[in-house]
């Protein structure tokens, strides 16, 4: 690692650190992409917006925030909105003290081992598997709910275009399956082994973070079986029991990093 010192972390747990750069990062940076946000894009930000409302396992000022950016976006009677106008809203603490969104970004179990490794893209998809679990444990009746922000938010603002149109080629061959809230957080995690499958030993791999397919049996021993014939074999329900508790709001760090 050539610039400063690791932040301490442990590999196996999720940091609210992480979940809150992904946000600032996603509605400061990638967002204000948009000078004017109108027709998808807006359509796109209003889910996303939505579902964090209703699912990010945030502290009481971040949940405040998104609330009102929600309620925001929700009586926005315009076809159009400027960014700046949503940038005031986000930075709108002062009228507003019992909101805030953290401003730059602090890795810790999304720290890569060079600047231009992990990151924000680590972010995303912890971010979005949090979210399917806290839809599942909140009992959310439409499975879809979460999966169809994310891929809305992908196609429209990730800025990464060839992982777009990776992730909305996933989605239009199998998102029709999921219909409960369970399979979609199934599904999220089996596409995510497929990135990762296909991105092993990839340039873009950090060579402290080798792309393996997810958790590994030192992680999840009952997660792994073996078929009659020698072949590896996933127990979905161990796994589904795994992601529950994982990614649940109770197992995410406050600390790390300091
Ligand atoms: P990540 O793959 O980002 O995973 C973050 C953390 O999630 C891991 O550290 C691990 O703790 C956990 N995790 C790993 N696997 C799973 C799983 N199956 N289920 C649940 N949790 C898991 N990069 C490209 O070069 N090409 C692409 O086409 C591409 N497509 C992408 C599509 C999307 C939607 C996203 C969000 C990212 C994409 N990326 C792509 C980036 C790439 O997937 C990684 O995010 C990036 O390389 C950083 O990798 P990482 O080591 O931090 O682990």
């Amino acid at each position: 690692r050539t610039d400063e010192p690791w932040r301490p972390f442990n590999a196996s747990r999720v940091y609210m650190a992480d979940l809150e750069s992904t946000l600032h990062y996603s509605l400061r940076v990638e967002v204000s992409a948009f000078p004017v946000i109108k027709g998808d894009a807006l359509k796109s930000l209003k889910k996303y917006i939505s579902v964090l409302a209703k699912y990010f396992p945030g502290r009481p000022v971040v949940m405040n925030l998104l609330k009102s950016a929600d309620s925001w976006l929700h009586n926005v009677s315009r076809s159009e909105v400027s960014y700046d106008a949503f940038r005031a809203l986000l930075d709108n603490t002062e009228q507003a003290p019992d909101t805030a969104l953290p401003e730059g970004v602090r890795w810790v179990g999304c720290q890569g081992s060079q600047p231009h490794f992990r990151g924000f893209p680590c972010g995303v998809w912890t971010l979005f598997h949090v979210l399917t679990v806290q839809a599942m444990n909140s009992g959310a009746s439409d499975g879809l709910v979460v999966l169809s922000a994310m891929r809305d938010y992908v196609h429209v603002f990730f800025g990464c275009r060839p992982c777009a149109e990776h992730f909305e080629s996933m989605a239009q061959e199998s998102l029709t399956e999921v219909s409960h809230s369970s399979t979609a957080v199934l599904w999220l995690w089996s596409r995510h082994n497929r990135v990762n499958n296909r991105l092993a030993g990839a340039l873009s791999e950090d060579p402290y973070f080798p792309k393996i397919q997810w958790p590994s049996p030192e992680m999840c021993s009952v997660c792994h079986t073996v078929k009659v014939n020698g072949d590896h074999k996933w127990d979905l329900d161990q796994v589904l029991v795994f992601l529950t508790s994982y990614f649940s709001n109770t197992s995410i760090l406050t600390g790390g990093g300091e």
